[in-house]
Formats: structure tokens, sequence, C-alpha cells
């Protein structure tokens, strides 16, 4: 098992273009963006527009879909918590809520993500900040925010699959100052492979993932322009109570679920990290109070930045209700459950995971006594 995983993580621009675009698996995480000029976007599709003859290259080897091996990546967070095999290396989990009136305004839930961003970047502890900016109504784009009003501008989460990740390589290329990152778990998964590869392990001074159980793809954005009453939506959100909710001109307006899910990309389907595990920080929503976040602390350089919000002002949190954690668990088994299903049926779209056998009965319902 072992010798495979090794092969597996390694190969090159033809690997890439066979098992991860051809195969329609590229989650469009952007870290390849940047690593080769021949690589590019065309709306959130990645596509190589030179054909490249290295036999091996740092496009694949950064790709999350190239191989992933959850064991390695746990091995791999410093200064992580205990791994678990569900909701990955944890130190604590918290409710929790940004405490300044315009961070709570403009956050998708209770704007933890911005709030501490804010703070990364207001107490040096990140000099820049590459977010997903955009309306939710059109396809988003990278940000990097080095202050207060970008920052808060990109707040609210854009339910499509932005390569966030395509500026990085130049940024880590041009300077020496502290990075703060916030992106989607394929995306976290790819920046801890590109530190494997010692590139700018020293930069990458903290990652905020937030959850993400699907993505859409960009022709959700041509299907909203087909509706008129949503052209002035300033936020949208898939709430518990079900459906598509935008929120225009002070009122919303729901469309059902399942006018959306045709849009869902493909690769999302084969994902098996809905809670970005191997983040500093990971931040969901709570699935019962809109006004607050899930808030998964991960590593020390988390709980050291989350410590200095809460000191500051900025943040407020509050233990997780006991009562509340098997639900997570069991939404964050249901997806992994069915990407294993897949993975030991053979098909090709779960190949890229390498789950030993100890992960694999540790995700059976019976290990956690049918929760
Ligand atoms: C595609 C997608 C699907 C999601 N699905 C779920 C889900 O099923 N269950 C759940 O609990 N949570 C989900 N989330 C997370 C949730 O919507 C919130 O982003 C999260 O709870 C943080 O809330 P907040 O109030 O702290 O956000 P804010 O303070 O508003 O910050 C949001 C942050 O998300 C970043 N962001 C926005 N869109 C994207 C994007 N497309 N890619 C990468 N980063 C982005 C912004 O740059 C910003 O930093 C999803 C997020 C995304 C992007
Ligand atoms: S690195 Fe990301 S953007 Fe590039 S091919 Fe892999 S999944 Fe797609
Ligand atoms: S579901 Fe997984 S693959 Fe799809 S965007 Fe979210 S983290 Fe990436």
């Amino acid at each position: 098992m072992a010798q495979r995983t090794v092969e597996a993580q390694r190969g090159g621009p033809r690997d890439l273009q066979a098992r991860v675009l051809e195969t329609g698996l590229c989650t469009a995480c952007g870290a390849c963006l940047g690593h080769c000029p021949y690589l590019k976007t065309l709306g959130e599709r990645v596509a190589f527009i030179h054909p490249c003859p290295l036999p091996e290259g740092r496009c694949f080897e950064v790709c999350p879909r190239a191989a992933l091996d959850p064991d390695r990546l746990d091995a791999q967070l410093a200064g992580a918590g205990p791994a678990d095999p569900l909701l990955g290396p944890h130190l604590a989990l918290h409710f929790a809520r940004a405490l300044d009136p315009e961070v709570k305004r403009r956050g998708q839930y209770g704007g933890v993500t911005t709030a501490l961003t804010l703070f990364a970047l207001g107490a040096g502890a990140a000099e820049a900040a590459l977010l997903t900016g955009g309306s939710p109504t059109a396809a988003p784009h990278p940000v990097v925010a080095r202050d207060r009003a970008t920052a808060l501008a990109a707040a609210g989460t854009k339910y499509s699959a932005c390569a966030t990740l395509a500026p990085l390589a130049p940024l880590l290329r041009e300077g020496s100052a502290p990075l703060a990152v916030v992106g989607r778990p394929c995306q976290v998964a790819a920046l801890r492979k590109l530190e494997a590869r010692g590139e700018g392990g020293h930069r990458l001074a903290l990652v905020i993932g937030v959850f993400c159980f699907w993505a859409l793809t960009p022709p959700f954005y041509r299907f909203l322009a087909s509706r008129a009453d949503l052209a002035p939506a300033t936020k949208m959100d898939i709430p518990k109570e079900g459906g598509v909710v935008f929120s225009v001109n002070g009122g919303a307006v729901r469309i059902p679920l399942d006018q959306v899910r045709p849009f869902i990309r493909p690769a999302c389907q084969s994902c098996f990290d809905p809670t970005a595990e191997w983040a500093d920080l990971a931040v969901g929503s709570t699935e019962y109070d809109p006004d607050w976040n899930t808030l998964v602390v991960r590593t020390a350089r988390g709980q050291a930045l989350v410590d200095g919000a809460v000191a500051a002002g900025a943040l407020e949190v509050t233990p997780y209700p006991a009562e509340r954690i098997p639900i997570l668990r069991a939404a964050v088994r249901g997806k992994k459950i069915r990407v294993l299903a897949a993975l030991e049926a053979g098909r090709a779209e779960a190949a890229y995971l390498e789950i030993s056998p100890e992960r694999r009965a540790a995700l059976q319902p019976e290990a956690e006594g049918g929760a």
C-alpha cells in the first residue's frame, strides 16, 4: 500500500490530462495554474492550451484529484489535534460568530471566516489573504486582500468552483511575507500537497477551510441570468428549511433545490472531504442558527488565532452543542460512505483516493454505534 501511494502521487502533465481533466474530476481548485504557462481557465474549466512534454510536473503533484491519501495528510499537519476519520484532526469544536456588526451583516452566516481573516491581517499574522470575490449570481474570481475593505467585499458564499488558488504560485514566488488562504476543502488539500513539496511552507501562515458538500458549474449562472427577478440578489443560501434562497431588495426569492441539482459539479460527487480536514481552522454553517457558524479548530496555529480574535473582541465562541455532534458526524459519514462505495466498486471517479483498511473500518456506522 505504501509503495502504491508513493507512485500514485507522481506524474506529469499527460497524467493530469488523462486522469483529471479529461475525466471531469477537476475541482477547479486552481492549484496547478500558475505552476505552468500552458494551463489556463475558461470559465471554471481548467485546460492545457498547449501540450507539455515533461514526464513529471508540479501541476500533477499538487493536484488533489491526481492522488489523495488522508493518512499522509493527517500525519503532515503540523500542530494538529487527534485524527478523527470523520471530522479530521481537531483540537476543539465550537459554535462561533463575529462581533463586528459590519462583518456580521456581510458574512454568509456568523461571519467567522471574515472576522478571522481580518484579525489575521490586522494582527500581522498575514500580510495578504487569498479569497474568493464576486456577486452570488455571477462567476466568482480570486481576490488578494491586503486591507479591510477588500476582505469585507469578499465575504459571502459563492456556490461555484472558483479557481481561487490560481494567483498562489506567483504570490509565493514574488514575496516573503506570510499569507492566509481561505478555500474549499479540495483547495485546502491542494495547499497541503504544495507544502509537502516544500513550496511556500513558511509563507502559508494560515489556512482556513470552508465546509463544502458540493459546488455548482458555470451554466448555473446562465440559469440565474434567465431570471430577471434575481438580478439584484445580494446573497444566496441553501437553508436547512430547504430550497435555494436569494436575498433580493430586503426580501427573499426561493427556488426549489431540484432546479439547482442538475448544475452540481460532477467532481463533487466523488469528494471525500466536506469539512476541510487539513485546514488550520474549518468553518461551516450550524444547520441550526444562521447567525452562528460551526468552527473546527484543527491546529495549534489555528487555536492561537482564535484565542487572539476572542481576546480582541472580534469573535465569540461557545461550546458545540453535544446533541448536535452526531448530526454533523452523520452528514459527513453519509458523504464519505457514498464515495467509499464508488471506490470499492472500482469506479474511476474514486480511484484517486488511497484509503487504508483501518480508515475504511472506522468510517462504518457500527464503528460509532450506528451514529
Ligand atoms: C461551494 C460552497 C459550498 C458550501 N456548502 C456548504 C455546506 O453544504 N454546508 C456547510 O455547512 N457549509 C457550506 N459552505 C460554507 C458556508 O457557505 C460558509 O462559507 C461558511 O460557513 C463560512 O461562513 P461565514 O459566515 O464565516 O462566511 P464569510 O465570513 O462570509 O466568509 C466566506 C468566505 O468564503 C470564501 N468563499 C466564498 N465563496 C467561495 C468559493 N466558491 N470557493 C472558495 N472560497 C469561497 C470567501 O472568500 C470568504 O473568505 C459552502 C461553501 C462553498 C464555497
Ligand atoms: S490542481 Fe486543481 S485545478 Fe488543477 S487539475 Fe487538479 S483539481 Fe483541477
Ligand atoms: S464538494 Fe469537494 S470537490 Fe467539490 S468544490 Fe467542494 S470541496 Fe471541492
